[in-house]
């Protein structure tokens, strides 16, 4: 067995961010500045739109894209019902309800024939999340938001490498979210990233980024001079610093490098379990890119002899680190009380969240880590049929 603990979703750190933010800190400009208008133009240079701004989260990445979209009190957004929890949040932040649908149970994202269902006088967006890093089925997606005059935000805290028929995703919607967070694709530590095509909706992206204070405030102790700022709204405190946007410059020269070695390990992975009694991911079509952002396996009691939570046991008595990509949103008592879900309409996210464990996929894993996650599947599986055999 291995001798060290295998930690889920560590970050490549290199020397070159840590050289970035040695500078940062010596230069006494720690707070919003050039590496952060860097950062937005490399990111932007990435992804081919039109407007970047840095935020400090794929969280408030969402919040001002909700309020950008013109959401609010009474309005509806209809997202999927297997997501992390700051997709809701995002929601009920901006004051809006979150309406789910249900998912399409072998690409575990949102199912547009169910979002269709959900579409009432109230429905303003649609919040759609590429889950794992297989894009949605923006065609049916696009053509339901155009019909119905709804604005689509993209959640691509999965996503940064997507592509759908050619195009990143991020730019097929209004707005664009992506996260920057420890376990993701690249990191900044904390960090996220809104996209838009709107010269409007950025600027006013970035003023309630910053206290609602408009434009200058941003250099208002440059060497320029003092800038007076005004309040034009009430904003929020949500912008990056150039800390962070030091190791995202280096981060992202690296996400390309970082995306082969991911999708390496996951082949590897589908091969090693492809004759196993356990589900593994659909792979994409063929006119989509993945970003291969996590490998989730679906454990069925019934045929495997062990249910999801004893296999997270096993595989951390065996040093492996494993994470669970998500609980159904109606699990959560908050949102079974304040919004009204019934885990019983949404069977497939219900399925999945009961059933999925998700498999280390880090950058940072050597073939000898594959090994060892490998042979620990493998080795709980064939345990426990043995243990069925004997009527135990
Ligand atoms: C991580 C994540 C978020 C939140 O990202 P933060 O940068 O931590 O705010 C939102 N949505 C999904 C699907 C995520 O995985």
């Amino acid at each position: 067995m291995r001798k060290e603990f295998l930690v889920f979703g560590s970050p490549c750190i290199e020397d070159s961010e840590i050289l970035e933010v040695v500078k940062v800190l010596k230069s006494g400009w720690l707070g919003t500045g050039p590496r952060v208008a860097r950062f937005e133009k490399d990111f932007l240079n990435y992804k081919q739109s039109n407007f970047a701004i840095a935020v400090n989260s794929c969280t408030a990445a969402l919040h001002l894209s909700l309020i950008a979209s013109g959401v609010g009190a009474g309005d509806e957004v209809i997202t999927t019902a297997l997501t992390f929890c700051a997709t809701i949040n995002a929601i009920l932040h901006a004051g809006a309800k979150p309406v789910l649908a249900d998912i399409d149970p072998v690409t575990m994202n949102i199912d547009p024939v169910r979002v269709e269902e959900k579409i009432t006088e109230n429905t303003k967006a649609l919040l759609l999340v590429h889950f794992a890093g297989r894009p949605c089925d923006m065609e049916n997606l696009c053509r339901i938001a155009k019909k119905h005059n709804l604005k689509i935000i993209e959640d691509c805290a999965h996503a940064i490498e997507s592509e759908y028929r050619g195009k990143k995703v991020g730019s097929l919607g209004d707005f664009g979210c992506f996260s920057f967070y420890v376990t993701k694709n690249i990191v900044t530590g904390e960090g996220g990233m809104v996209l838009t095509k709107n010269e409007e909706d950025a600027a006013r992206i970035k003023m309630l980024a910053l206290h609602g204070m408009t434009k200058d405030a941003w250099k208002r102790f440059s060497d320029r001079g003092y800038k007076h700022y005004y309040v034009t709204e009430c904003g929020f405190k949500y912008n990056m610093m150039d800390i962070q946007a030091a190791i995202g410059i280096h981060q992202l020269q690296r996400v390309e490098q970082y995306w082969q070695r991911r999708r390496h390990h996951w082949q590897r992975y589908s091969e090693a379990f492809a004759d196993m009694p356990i589900v593994i991911p659909a792979a994409a079509p063929e006119d989509t890119r993945h970003a291969y952002h996590l490998y989730t396996i679906l454990v069925d009691k019934d045929i495997v002899g062990i249910s999801r939570d004893e296999f997270l046991e096993e595989m951390t008595a065996r040093n492996i680190g494993v994470g669970v990509h998500y609980l159904s949103i109606p699990e959560h008592p908050y949102y079974q009380q304040v919004c009204g879900y019934d885990l019983k309409d949404y069977p497939h996210a219900a399925q999945v969240g009961r059933q999925t464990l998700s498999l280390p996929l880090s950058a940072k894993l050597n073939d000898d880590d594959l090994d060892d996650v490998i042979s620990a599947v493998k080795d709980i599986v064939v345990s426990r049929s043995v243990v069925q055999r004997r009527g135990v």
